[in-house]
């Protein structure tokens, strides 16, 4: 919790245009364990930023060290312009940076009311002013009519609005989030996140937000920093992620994806389901080319062709999506088994016979042997 007195202590002198946090080079190991290496990154005023990765991977290490919740051992942590840690330099202690923490288990305090939490870290402000900021945010969050009532006569899902309430009421130019939603179940999560969003956004703070939940980070994130043991990996918006990854781990992590292995023939690959572009990787090398199941466009065909076909071998419903099992054929008797997603209701008959077209942006080719170049 951090109070209007404190603001000073991290200096005013940030140049106009700084990121409201730029971390260079930070590496951390918690004794022989490295948990962290070259990482950089920047949120700009505004901006929400999601570190995202499988459990593990560094996340909640880079918020804490943001945070001063763990001593920086080599980088720089620079926030508003401004160095708040460098190796051997003076640590700018926790509650000094301005920064608004909402965690996982961000506790209320008990005996406090939802108001008196929320105005707690404002004892810079004249109380009317302290009041006035403290239920227009309680506002914003859903929890205005809550204002009396004690944290223990409140939801999870409740709590955590006031948690993220009495973060935001300091006005920090930083909010850092862990796992913030994580407690909550499917149906509230989806409305705290919208309203966390919708709030972040209006009062313009950056914000930082750790979360292993690739389809949370697309909802929240203007960029995505995604993780792999200690490293970003990729780092852009969520549109450059999920249609331009940079590597296989990128592509998989955001979602199933049918898999395919062939060899590069004149720049292209060929599969059961039709020629794949590969103009980066070496002729006569072997690729991987891995399609997600929305890339499959699937026709069933009115009469069974005299030749082999690709066919259906299963299909369900999965409510807003329709996911069918298909065989597809390919030359020489090839056949795979692949998953295609189609919007809607579309249930074909087991042995429906089919055409399988491709969405080619949803398809990625990668060198199937490492050191190999990458292509589009
Ligand atoms: P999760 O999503 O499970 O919270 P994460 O991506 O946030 O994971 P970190 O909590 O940053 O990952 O942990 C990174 C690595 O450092 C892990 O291997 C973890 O076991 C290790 N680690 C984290 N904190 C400590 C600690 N205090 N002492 C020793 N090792 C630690």
């Amino acid at each position: 919790m951090t109070s209007h007195a404190q603001l000073s202590s991290v200096p005013e002198a940030a140049p106009e245009q700084a990121p409201v946090l730029a971390m260079h080079n930070i590496r951390h190991a918690y004794g022989h364990h490295l948990a962290v290496e070259d990482v950089g990154l920047e949120v700009r005023q505004g901006e929400v930023v999601c570190l995202l990765g499988p459990s593990g991977c560094g996340k909640t290490t880079l918020l804490r060290i943001v945070a001063g919740l763990e001593v920086l051992q080599q980088g720089r942590v620079d926030l508003n312009g401004v160095p708040i840690g460098r190796p051997g330099k003076a640590h700018v202690p926790p509650e000094k940076r301005n920064v608004g923490l909402a965690f996982q288990d961000s506790a209320l305090f008990p005996h406090l009311s939802v108001l008196q939490n929320v105005t707690f870290g404002l004892e810079a402000l004249p109380v009317r002013e302290r009041r006035r900021r403290a239920l227009e945010l309680l506002e914003q969050l859903g929890m205005g009519r809550y204002a009396e009532t004690y944290p223990h006569m409140l939801s999870g899902g409740q709590q955590q609005r006031v948690a993220l309430a009495r973060a935001l009421a300091p006005a920090p130019r930083l909010m850092l989030l862990d796992e913030p939603f994580s407690s909550l179940d499917a149906r509230l999560r989806d409305r705290i996140r919208d309203d966390t969003l919708h709030v972040l956004k209006k009062v313009g703070a950056g914000a930082l937000l750790v979360t292993h939940d690739p389809e949370e980070a697309m909802f929240m994130a203007d960029r995505i920093a995604l993780m792999r043991d200690g490293h970003i990996v990729q780092m852009g918006t969520p549109r450059e992620l999920y249609c331009a990854p940079v590597d296989p781990f990128v592509v998989t992590f955001f979602g199933e994806v049918n898999e395919l292995e062939g060899v590069v023939r004149r720049g292209r690959v060929d599969t059961p389901v039709g020629e794949v572009l590969a103009p980066a990787l070496a002729e006569g090398s072997r690729a991987r080319v891995m399609i997600r199941p929305e890339a499959l466009r699937v026709v069933a065909l009115d009469e069974t062709p005299a030749d082999h076909h690709s066919h259906v071998i299963m299909a369900k419903l999965l409510g807003r999506t329709s996911l069918l099992h298909i065989c597809a054929h390919g030359a020489g008797g090839r056949e795979d088994h692949l998953h295609a997603r189609v919007p809607g209701v579309f249930l074909p008959e087991e042995g429906q016979p089919i055409t399988v077209r491709l969405d080619p942006s949803q398809v990625f080719v990668f060198p199937a042997d490492p050191g190999a170049t990458a292509g589009p």
